[in-house]
């Protein structure tokens, strides 16, 4: 069975961090297709490739000198192609980009230029065919992912590889064959979708931290490390803000039903994440992870009798969906419906929504609360015990801190609770001490 293994910028970022990979690849034979980032920092306060890519186009689209930028991309592949001894020469590479450049500046193709002179680099140094993603991943005309169109492409040239194969991340091509890119990050989108074209026994995402931690560490001192988390619950922590790799990057493994593996390309003896659709495994703790984020506001429309209004409902929704504004949350009691939503969407808007709540929904009162914080505790052990939702909220009470909303979905995956901005590390840290310990 096939594996394809994605390394991240800082698993790439000098020679040093190649030779890794490099170590990494043969010591698995099934490691075939590989999908590299651009090089990225090599200590703090470095910039990335990618980010000095963007400068020079921003200089070279404003009609400005771009070349201190420029030189320093070509110094850094130079000094990778040089430590790692191999024949390989990028002039002609250089001269191309330099040419668009001066001529005719692309945001996206410009900013491509990281991973694909990363890729050929790679393929050299492991003897591996390079495959340019612009003749193999396609976007629409929107700029949309197109997988229609490439996983048999994609498919039936990966198979057509007699060696392992070296596919850049983050780029592909138009229908007018112009470059495209998906969002920053978006390496970890490619390998996801090399996965699904040859369908990998496994998506290898090699990074620089040994998987996704239970707690965001700036809040938690030494949060554990999760085993393993299904699809469904990385994505309630990563809507909560936890994050490991690009959000849009579970969904073609998912849908082909392959685990993807987060690993650490400087500790490769730690066993990672594993991120999979259905587990028998157990979580260590009854729950997987916690994870939080600020600055909700939440809207308390309050009128006798609403649940007698068949369309009252709708009509709140409208108001919020006319001015643009996404609806996080939605707990209600017999009289009253909370809507929360994200403080920086609102309060644009808040008063062209609150006059017409006030025209449309003719409630009895309307209250408006700002710095409200979301915490999901997240768990699918959750649905088979008893006494999970007992224990958070022990653990808050203990911690004197208010709950100020709570959203439980059916599907028992997660417990939503509001507390004020001011609580928010508070409640998450007695949260994981009543869990963990
Ligand atoms: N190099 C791109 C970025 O910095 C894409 C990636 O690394 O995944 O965003």
């Amino acid at each position: 069975m096939k594996k394809v293994a994605k390394f991240g910028g800082s698993s790439l970022a000098d020679a040093g961090q190649f030779r890794k990979a490099a170590d990494i690849i043969h010591t698995d034979e099934a490691r075939v297709y590989i999908v590299p980032s651009a090089p990225g920092k090599r200590f703090d306060g470095d910039t990335k490739i990618t980010d000095l890519l963007y400068e020079c186009y921003e200089l070279a689209a404003t009609g400005k000198d771009f070349y201190v930028p420029f030189f320093t991309v070509k110094d850094r592949y130079n000094e990778i192609i040089k430590a790692l001894g191999i024949e390989l020469s990028l002039t002609d590479e250089f001269e191309e980009i330099e040419k668009r450049l001066l001529n005719l500046p692309e945001r996206d193709y410009t900013a491509s230029r990281g991973e694909y002179l990363n890729g050929l680099i790679m393929a050299k140094f492991l003897g591996y065919e390079f495959i340019d993603a612009a003749e193999v991943i396609f976007f629409d005309a929107e700029g949309n992912f197109d997988g229609a169109k490439t996983y048999p492409i994609l498919g039936a040239r990966l198979e057509g590889c007699s060696t392992g194969a070296v596919i850049p991340g983050f780029y592909g091509s138009m229908p007018d064959g112009k470059i495209h890119t998906f969002s920053r990050g978006g390496s970890d989108i490619t390998g996801s979708i090399v996965a699904r074209a040859c369908r990998a026994a496994v998506y290898e995402n090699w990074t620089d931290v040994s998987g996704l931690l239970m707690a965001d560490p700036h809040v938690v001192e030494n949060p554990a490390r999760i085993e393993s988390i299904t699809y469904s619950e990385l994505r309630e922590l990563a809507y909560m803000g936890a994050s490991v790799m690009h959000e849009d990057a579970i969904f073609p493994a998912k849908s082909a039903g392959i685990p993807i593996n987060i690993r650490n390309t400087n500790r490769p003896e730690d066993s990672g994440t594993w991120i999979v659709g259905n587990t028998a495994r157990r979580s260590k703790y009854t729950i997987t992870g916690i994870a939080g984020r600020k600055d909700f506001c939440s809207i308390v429309i309050a009128k006798d009798l609403m649940h007698t209004e068949i369309d009252f409902y709708r009509k709140v929704v409208q108001c919020f969906e006319e001015n643009g504004i996404p609806l996080e949350h939605l707990p209600s009691g017999i009289d009253t419906l909370t809507v929360i939503v994200q403080e920086s969407k609102f309060i644009e808007h808040e008063q062209n929504v609150l006059s017409r709540i006030a025209k449309f929904v003719e409630p009895e009162s309307v209250e408006v609360e700002a710095g409200i914080s979301l915490i999901a505790v997240v768990g699918r052990s959750m649905k088979s015990q008893t006494g999970t939702a007992a224990k958070i909220f022990k653990a808050l009470a203990d911690a004197r801190v208010n709950v100020r909303m709570i959203d439980q979905g059916a599907s028992e995956l997660n417990i939503v609770i509001g507390v004020l901005n001011d609580d928010f590390e508070r409640a998450v840290r007695a949260i994981y001490r009543a869990f963990v310990g």
